[in-house]
């Protein structure tokens, strides 16, 4: 599982400054699909072979209208489902009764506190920390957010602090096709997985998903393995049908991290709604194979699902790649069919790809639409290779390839897909210039 960093701290001590600096990798792909926003609240750092998740609460907290209870609820969700929390505190404010109040919440909660004193630049940092000691919450660690300084060394203390990482290989060959259903409350996932499930010609694997706290249900159909990744209990709460609300986003990143294929159920009654441009935002960040199911289908009207598909058409623009499916998990209508495009979608995303495949696709891409000059020369692009799986990743070798626009990244990225079949599955492009 990913390990996760909670940021909390009162307003203005600059915990979506060190989330922005924390999240920059996001950057190159908002930059790169259009209509992708960055997440305000929940982002992925990346540092050294290991990823955290990053949520920051006080974006959470301050979403305001209309979700108000919901935002609430995914803060302490956030909090108890976090690893670490970086405790922020402002150096030029000093120690305020508010962060006082806030670390007495904190030694509730039972889990490893890094304090983190920011804005230190250009002010005797020592001097201005010195208060901080009075939580008793250890040694503030110094950095100023906005210039990233001391971030590195932040990065590091918390390895001593974060669950030993368990060598999780073996599993991962075992498991098949890891699935991930997810989506927001109420959109039918229970529904959807035990209808998976009861599929005629599954055959279920011990019943781990029902019987011990697993989330992960091993299934086999026509001699194809799947691992079902369970996000909240989907399968048990539908069995006895419980009524809890236990949907964390958390655990939704970290289904979708482990799975190949993420099926995202949208409620076609309802329509694409804030939070799932949101969600499926961290999807394509993942890099996973994406199916978009476009639940309840039954007893629309035309015109609703009309609406509907050109709604996703507007607001996804940047899933153009994704399968759309019109399903009724409640009457089965379309789910049978999921498992065909779900192995699809696999193959694209596990492809391997060589070296002179790779390049003489580039070089038909090349011939086709030349890159645009940059300052009286032309961006040269020479060869490429794969590096890396689920997603595809591309790597092309050339000159000056920091100047590509993203339009040509784009193109390039298409051009890829169609000429290698790629269906369902984000495309990644690395450009890499010597320095
Ligand atoms: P949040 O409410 O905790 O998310 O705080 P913000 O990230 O919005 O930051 C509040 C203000 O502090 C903004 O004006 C930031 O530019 C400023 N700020 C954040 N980090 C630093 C820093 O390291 N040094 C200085 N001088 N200002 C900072
Ligand atoms: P979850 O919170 O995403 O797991 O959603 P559930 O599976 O618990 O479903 C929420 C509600 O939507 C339940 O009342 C389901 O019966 C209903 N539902 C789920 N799928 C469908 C569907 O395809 N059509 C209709 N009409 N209702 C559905």
């Amino acid at each position: 599982m990913l390990p996760v960093i909670a940021l909390v701290g009162r307003p203005n001590v600059g915990k979506s400054t060190l989330f922005n600096y924390l999240t920059r990798s996001r950057e190159a792909l908002v930059a790169d699909y259009p209509g992708l926003t960055r997440d305000r609240q929940y982002g992925r750092v990346k540092r050294g072979k290991r990823d955290c998740l990053v949520v920051d609460t006080g974006g959470i907290a301050d979403d305001g209208n209309g979700i108000e209870g919901f935002a609430r609820k995914q803060v302490e969700t956030a909090l108890q489902e976090a690893d670490v929390v970086f405790f922020m505190v402002d150096a030029r404010a000093g120690l305020s009764a508010s962060d006082q109040e806030i670390a007495d919440t904190l030694r509730k909660l039972d889990k490893p506190v890094v304090l983190v004193a920011n804005k230190i630049d250009g002010i005797n940092a020592d001097l201005a920390c010195a208060d901080f000691y009075d939580m008793a919450l250890g040694e503030p660690v110094q950095i100023a957010a906005s210039h990233g300084r001391g971030v590195k060394e932040l990065l590091a203390r918390i390895d001593a602090l974060l669950p030993e990482e368990v060598e999780e290989e073996v599993e991962e060959e075992d498991q098949g096709i890891g699935i991930a259903v997810v989506g927001r409350p109420n959109v039918g996932k229970s529904t959807l997985v035990n209808r998976l499930l009861g599929e005629e010609r599954v055959v279920v694997y011990d019943e781990a998903g029902t019987t011990r706290d697993s989330i992960y249900i091993p299934f086999e159909r026509n001699e194809q393995k799947f691992t079902l990744i369970d996000t909240a209990g989907m399968r048990r709460r539908a069995k006895v049908s419980l009524a809890i609300e236990k949907f964390s986003i958390i655990k939704s990143l970290q289904a979708i991290e482990k799975a190949n294929v993420v099926i995202y159920l949208i409620d076609a009654r309802e329509g694409v709604t804030e939070q799932d441009a949101h969600l499926l935002g961290l999807v394509l960040e993942a890099g996973r194979a994406l199916i978009i199911g476009l639940n309840k289908w039954d007893g629309i009207s035309p015109e609703q699902k009309d609406m509907i598909k050109k709604q996703i058409e507007i607001k996804l623009p940047f899933l153009d790649f994704a399968e759309k499916h019109p399903i009724s998990a409640l009457h089965g209508s379309g789910v049978g069919k999921l498992f065909d495009v779900v192995h699809d979608l696999y193959e694209a995303a596990m492809i391997d790809m060589s070296t002179p495949i790779l390049t003489r696709i580039l070089n038909d891409a090349l011939a086709a639409h030349q890159p645009p000059m940059v300052r009286g020369r032309r961006i040269k692009l020479k060869y490429a290779h794969q590096g890396g799986r689920n997603p595809p990743v591309v790597v092309v070798h050339g000159v000056q390839t920091d100047s590509l626009p993203g339009s040509y990244k784009r193109y390039l990225m298409n051009y890829y897909r169609e000429q290698l079949g790629l269906r369902g599955t984000p495309v990644r492009l690395v450009f890499k210039s010597p320095e």
